[in-house]
């Protein structure tokens, strides 16, 4: 059931590449967002033209249309509308760098453009193809007659000004960018904090949009946060940094501050990792402190750099803090994407071990059932009053309870089947996204289910979801139990559905 879950999730991971079938391959070995950086070029050598062409404004493909070639379908389903943002490279002359990086280069990939010692913009690589000679119509041959002919089709392009040498010196590439140059995931998120405090600049930027800023990190920050990379102990993976992003998630939630001091991570942290790590494993919290940051979600600061972990003595001599980066806290500040995120966490790294009693542990407790009601009589927290001894322990309106039964005639919309009782039937209203805290869905017809007492108790505990085509799932193996009963008077809110799948850690972010 796990890979079908994950392998789902990670193709939904990256947006751009669904059905263009440019570097699908490369995408599904990937392991986080690597950097491409790429020199622009001097004015000698056109670049500032090509640059201003080519990413800044961008092509019409019909102006091109002729030499599209075999690429003609995938790259028009990569820019529907608007124009085309592409960018090349010549093809490399020997084993080097830069050959390296035409060929490690993914679909995802964040590429940073480089100027006169300054990274001068970014953009996501939307599709990879190889087309001499679109290549040569758009940008031109080289005095050896080369042409760009390894191909970039971009997105989300952010144009600023960052200064290039920490950057470059910190990864070891001396003071200045010459050629085509690949940087791994790791070393991404170890410097990616200097590209995104950067602001873009204001008149000449491009897709100023917030939204589409938003979604680019938000992406980012779920790539990340299925592809944490674990250690393995006796071929299970260590559970120590999703343990850790769950607790970070709990001070979100809590609404408590980001960073937090190293002796109070140590005091809270270390016997969740006690409680949910391996057996046997050692309850070393240093490490998820300190590791965490290749996932790029999360900072440390007060610590200078090394490679090897810092001990907790010294961590605590020099008051080091640690907590989710401040994207990844702005993502996961929204109540989907947080949904999202904890149920992604449980599903894919938690699986073997008790949900509802780690999320409890982190203050979580509402997120391991779709009501937010606590099993064990606990309560989620929050302002919305439950009476205690109902069935549904919220105040809701009862009209809307009563006419979905009637509506459905008491018939369970999973299984069909009537619950008889003495004088009439039984049924129970279900909410898909739960009232008040941690869910606040709202307490509308769109927003219930008529379930009987099994099915209401299986989707409530996150055992059975609905997918985009109203088939019944198990959460477990991913089957399809039933088709969902629906009546033509009852809208029901996709939405919702999709909030609920979130819970079940089966999300499609990718819409
Ligand atoms: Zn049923």
């Amino acid at each position: 059931m796990k890979t079908e879950t994950n392998a789902r999730l990670s193709d939904t991971g990256d947006e751009g590449s669904t059905g263009a079938g440019v570097g699908d391959a490369a995408l599904h070995d990937s392991e986080g967002v690597q950097w491409v950086l790429q020199p622009r070029g001097t004015p000698a050598r056109r670049g500032p033209k090509h640059f201003d062409h080519s990413v800044r404004k961008g092509i019409r493909l019909s102006d091109y249309e002729r030499f599209l070639g075999a690429d003609a379908r995938a790259l028009k389903q990569l820019f529907p509308t608007g124009p085309a943002r592409l960018w090349g490279a010549t093809p490399p002359s020997k084993k080097d760098g830069k050959a390296a990086a035409v060929a490690g280069r993914r679909v995802g990939d964040e590429v940073l453009f480089y100027a006169e010692k300054k990274f001068i913009a970014r953009a996501r690589i939307l599709g990879l193809v190889r087309n001499q000679e679109l290549a040569e119509a758009i940008w031109g041959v080289d005095g050896k007659q080369r042409t760009w002919e390894h191909i970039m089709a971009l997105g989300d392009v952010v144009e600023f000004d960052v200064p290039a040498q920490p950057i470059l010196e910190g990864l070891r590439l001396g003071d200045s960018l010459r050629s085509l140059t690949l940087v791994s995931a790791e070393g991404r998120a170890r410097f990616l904090h200097l590209i995104d405090q950067s602001a873009p600049v204001g008149p000449g930027s491009i897709d100023p949009s917030p939204c589409r800023g938003a979604a680019l990190r938000r992406d980012d920050v779920f790539r990340a946060l299925s592809r944490l990379k674990t250690h393995t102990k006796d071929q299970r993976p260590s559970r120590h940094k999703p343990i850790t992003l769950l607790w970070a998630i709990g001070r979100l939630a809590a609404e408590q501050g980001r960073m937090v001091e190293w002796q109070t991570f140590r005091d809270e942290v270390g016997p969740l990792l006690r409680d949910f790590g391996l057996p046997d494993s050692r309850v070393t919290p240093e490490y998820p402190f300190w590791h965490l940051r290749s996932s790029g979600l999360w900072d440390v600061e007060g610590m200078e750099d090394q490679k090897a972990t810092p001990t907790p003595s010294k961590l605590t001599a020099a008051r080091a803090s640690a907590g989710l980066s401040s994207n990844a806290a702005k993502v996961l500040r929204r109540s989907l994407a947080r949904a999202e995120a904890i149920g992604l966490i449980c599903s894919k790294y938690l699986g073997d071990i008790d949900r509802e009693e780690v999320l409890k542990r982190v203050g979580l407790a509402g997120y391991a059932s779709a009501s937010g009601e606590i099993p064990d009589g606990g309560r989620g927290g929050g302002p919305v009053p439950r009476r205690p001894g109902t069935s549904s322990q919220l105040d809701r309106d009862p009209r809307l309870v009563e006419s979905i039964k009637v509506m459905y005639e008491h018939a369970c919309q999973v299984c069909g089947s009537r619950v008889e009782t003495k004088y009439s039937y039984y049924s129970e209203a279900a909410h898909i996204r739960g009232l008040g805290k941690p869910h606040d869905g709202p307490d509308q017809l769109s927003n219930l289910l008529c379930l009987c007492p099994n099915h209401h108790v299986e989707f409530d505990r996150l055992a059975i979801y609905i997918d985009e085509d109203w088939a019944v799932r198990r959460n477990s193996t991913g089957a399809v139990d039933y088709q969902l009963k629906r009546h033509a008077d009852h809208v029901i809110e996709q939405e919702h559905l999709r909030y609920h799948r979130g819970l079940c850690g089966v999300s499609d972010r990718s819409t």
